[in-house]
């Protein structure tokens, strides 16, 4: 292959994009774990769980990518290159990502990268964000009698106003905002502004399948001082929809009928 280095086994190895979910080792594919099991390097960022990391075999090389202000942070040209300089080197290379590495997580570019230098990729689904945060506070994305859409968006990317948010979230349908705390309160004042109900219900789930876990519950039109007043921290996930009242109206339902 003409754009591989000479190698004395000619070994070129493999690139595995693992998604590590949520949080909760128990959420890992039972792939995952195995290649986390027998991983000789370890490329991770810095959303996986200590105890996922604590899987990892201790002779195994661990090369962390996550952002730190302590030291120069790798840019997403330089984690691109590392894996296929070490996959060239003739080593197979675990990249694990927090929850799925195909949902927000830059596989899809990594996985580029690996195609152009002619290095294999395998890709191992995990449990994204969303999954994770609906399974652990019980909010179910769809149900047939609020929502039959879902749909992911990134509340923090290139030019958040251009982003058209028209049509995201309201009646039928469930919004899931990742990277959403820090602009919460601008993209609530846009989604009203495209006409949906102030008292359209949200709710905002920080550190989903974690022991830490919060979920705080509002209306769109409070999201912001929601997020403020709690003090929410990175990760947590908005969800914007009826879906996410179904639960307290139900609980509101047996106190009425204890009561009456
Ligand atoms: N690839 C990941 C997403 C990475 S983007 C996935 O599929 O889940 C990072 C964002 O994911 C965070 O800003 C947050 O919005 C969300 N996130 C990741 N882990 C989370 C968790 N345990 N609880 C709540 N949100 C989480």
């Amino acid at each position: 292959m003409s754009n591989s280095p000479p190698q004395d086994s000619g070994r070129i190895g493999t690139v595995y994009l693992v998604g590590a979910g949520p949080g909760d080792p128990d959420l890992l594919t039972l792939r995952a774990a195995r290649l986390l099991a027998a991983a000789e390097l370890v490329v991770h960022d810095g959303l996986v769980d200590p105890a996922i990391m604590a899987m990892i075999p201790a002779g195994a090389r661990l090369v962390s990518v996550a952002k730190s202000r302590a030291r120069h942070t790798l840019q997403q040209h330089e984690i691109n290159a590392l894996l296929v300089r070490e996959a060239l080197a003739g080593h197979d290379v675990i990249r694990l990502k927090g929850g799925d590495p195909f949902v927000f997580g830059r596989g899809g570019e990594e996985a580029e990268a690996c195609y152009a230098a002619g290095v294999p990729v395998q890709v191992v689904p995990g449990v994204s964000a969303a999954m994770g945060a609906a399974a652990a506070a019980q909010i179910p994305l769809t149900h047939r009698e609020n929502a039959s859409i879902v749909s992911f968006v990134a509340g923090q990317c290139k030019g958040l106003s251009e982003q058209n948010w028209a049509g995201l979230a309201g009646v039928g349908r469930t919004l899931v905002i990742y990277m959403g705390v820090a602009t919460s309160e601008a993209i609530a004042e846009k989604l009203m502004a495209d006409g949906l109900a102030p008292d359209m219900p949200v709710a905002v789930i920080e550190n989903a399948a974690r022991p830490s876990m919060r979920v705080l519950r509002g209306a769109l039109a409070g999201l912001g001082a929601l997020v403020e007043e709690q003090k929410v921290k990175s990760p947590a996930l908005i969800v914007i929809g009826e879906v996410t009242a179904r639960e307290r109206a139900q609980e509101l339902q047996k106190i009425a009928e204890t009561a009456a």
